[in-house]
């Protein structure tokens, strides 16, 4: 099962394909956390990227479709995957169908109000990426993970700065990839304004629905 994630910044993509993909056996595969990894490794690309990233920009479509392309040759993809961040724009949906035949795009579905609130309280473990909210789901010690013991931090681009761009540009560059997938019979909405276990429970049916078809 290929599928691709689509939604604003924090509709709980993230989250939600970690889940799924841990249900299903499928890696997650996020452009966002493969270029922070580069950041934080302090390579090339992540130089390269790094500032872009910050402002709540969009990396270049050469640079992403070159790093998707090469994440979507390693063999655990061979059984499918869930493509969480990419494409996030038309050339990359194009360059992505060049090389991948696709069985669904789910699109996550969330109001402006709520994914500010969701973002500005975002905490992420610096050692496993586990993500936290401080109110919705707090972990339980403050700054700690429950899961390996890690630091929680704040993504730079989490500040309410660049949460306003990353909504702009999102709009503006991501949004009509909604009706190039519905145009072509692979969108599928979900409501992520509710919680998690129920955002799951939907896609948990839809996905039932899309291998009986297929
Ligand atoms: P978000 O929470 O905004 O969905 P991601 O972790 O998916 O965050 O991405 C973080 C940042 O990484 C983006 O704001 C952008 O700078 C860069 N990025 C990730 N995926 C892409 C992509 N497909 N195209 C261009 N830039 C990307």
């Amino acid at each position: 099962m290929r599928l691709i994630f689509l939604g604003a910044p924090g509709a709980g993509k993230g989250t939600i394909a970690s889940a799924i993909g841990k249900e299903l056996g499928l890696p997650q595969v996020s452009t966002g956390d493969l270029f922070r990894e580069a950041v934080k490794n302090g390579t090339e690309l992540g130089l390269r990227v790094k500032s872009i990233m910050e402002k709540g920009e969009l990396v270049s479509d050469e640079l992403t479709v070159a790093l998707a392309r090469e994440r979507l040759g390693r063999p655990d993809t061979a059984k499918g995957y869930i493509l969480d961040g990419f494409p996030r724009t038309i050339p990359q949906a194009e360059a992505l169908a060049s090389f991948q035949r696709i069985d669904g795009a789910v699109n996550f579905l969330c109001s402006d109000e709520v994914v500010v609130r969701r973002l500005s309280g975002r905490r992420i473990c610096r050692s496993c990426g586990a993500i936290y909210h401080v109110e919705n789901m707090p972990p339980r010690r403050e700054g700690v993970c429950d899961r390996c013991g890690g630091e929680l931090y704040v993504r730079d681009d989490d500040r309410i700065d660049s949460i306003r761009n990353r909504l702009r540009v999102y709009r503006e560059q991501t949004e009509p990839l909604i009706g190039y997938y519905r145009g072509r019979g692979l969108l599928h909405d979900i409501d992520s304004g509710q919680t998690v276990e129920k955002s799951l429970g939907e896609l948990r049916k839809l996905l039932k629905k899309l291998r009986k078809a297929g």
